[in-house]
């Protein structure tokens, strides 16, 4: 049976009872949620999912973010779902779109070429668009200058367990900079040169100055269990935190390292020649410039986004197999999570 983080009075942090939630000292934190018009409906089952595990007992507000204005009745329906403030953001131009300095016939050349090797969503420049936005340029949107932090949702998505204390609290206690349920391998053509891309930027000048001795660098290297059919990208084992379900706090991505990095990064153009998720990136980040102990398997917390499951045996887990990790077993060496724990976790009895 998988308990609560043990790091931690979590007594301290338990919800108040419904007459004081108005009163309840919130810790400086958002829901966020990037979305279509036309995904309410999936949004709007996932807010309501995510209510009834955890944020009816705290309320957390909302911040849901498009790169369109969202429509009138976008926003009359999800108001339906939380009698928790929902504020609507629509992403400015520059901190959303491809910049000018792409060289868009190479990004036709590499974009083909990705999906001749089946590579999802290779040609989709939305797509894209997304993954540098959340990598480096959502938390300078002006709407999420006032919080800290963030928990990441996703249409689409299950949450199988109640957490009866505030996340962002533990966050908050105990100077914890990232939480994830899930962590796996990635598609190496995705990142080819990711990791390359970032030796380049640590070998300039004085930059190796940003990485925290005791970050998980090795973690980045690791390939003991590195399936048969995946591959290192240059030197990057590819695992990574699935960032769908993330709780970041903003003074990290927001940090002189991670900034001067992700402009290295940036620079490149391969947020288009390539197609660099936000989860490889994030977690890269972190393993660098993060201390390892800062950064929280949330082991307690069960959750879906398809088709890989975080499924913890506790007395209220509800709707998936305890334990389970894909929907498919073809998928389940895409795990990497025992990779993170050999190189990461110092003592996992000190934490559960
Ligand atoms: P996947 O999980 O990698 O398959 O990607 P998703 O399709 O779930 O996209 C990730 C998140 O970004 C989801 O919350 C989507 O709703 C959102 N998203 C993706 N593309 C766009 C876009 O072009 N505009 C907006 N507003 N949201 C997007
Ligand atoms: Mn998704």
């Amino acid at each position: 049976e998988i308990h609560e983080p043990k790091d931690f009075n979590i007594e301290s942090i338990r919800p108040p009872s419904p007459d004081m939630l108005s009163k309840y000292k919130h810790a400086n934190a958002t829901i966020v949620a990037l979305v279509r018009n036309h995904e309410f409906g999936a949004i709007g089952r996932t807010i309501r999912k995510f209510e009834k595990s955890f944020n009816e007992k705290f309320n957390y507000p909302y911040t849901l973010i498009n790169d369109v204005p969202f429509s009138d009745k976008f926003k009359d329906r999800i108001q339906a779902f939380t009698k928790s403030p929902v504020e609507f953001v629509t992403i400015p131009e520059e901190l959303w779109s491809k910049p000018d300095s792409i060289d868009v016939e190479k990004q036709t050349t590499e974009m083909n070429i990705m999906a001749e090797h089946n590579v999802a969503y290779a040609k989709m420049e939305s797509y894209h668009n997304m993954c540098r936005f959340y990598s480096g340029n959502m938390f300078n949107l002006p709407e999420l200058q006032k919080y800290k932090y963030y928990w990441r949702i996703e249409p689409h998505v299950e949450f199988y367990t109640s957490i009866n204390y505030d996340i962002f609290k533990y966050l908050e206690g105990t100077k914890k900079v990232y939480g994830f349920t899930i962590s796996l391998y990635d598609i190496s053509e995705t990142v080819k040169t990711l990791w390359t891309e970032t030796l380049k930027f640590l070998n300039t000048g004085d930059n190796y100055k940003y990485i925290n001795k005791n970050g998980a660098f090795q973690w980045l290297l690791s390939d003991t269990q590195l399936p048969e059919n995946n591959q290192i990208a240059g030197g990057y084992s590819t695992c990574h935190f699935w960032s769908n379900f993330e709780i970041v706090d903003m003074d990290f991505l927001r940090s002189e390292a991670y900034t001067a990095w992700f402009n290295h990064l940036d620079s490149t153009g391969k947020f288009y020649y390539e197609r660099w998720g936000d989860a490889p990136v994030h977690s890269m980040g972190l393993a660098l410039f993060a201390d390892k102990s800062k950064v929280h398997w949330f082991r307690d917390v069960g959750y879906f986004h398809d088709p890989y499951y975080n499924c913890p045996k506790t007395s209220h887990t509800r709707g998936c197999e305890p334990g389970q990790f894909s929907k498919w077993d073809h998928l389940n060496d895409q795990n990497c999570m025992a990779s993170w724990i050999d190189y990461s976790i110092d003592d996992l009895d000190a934490i559960y």
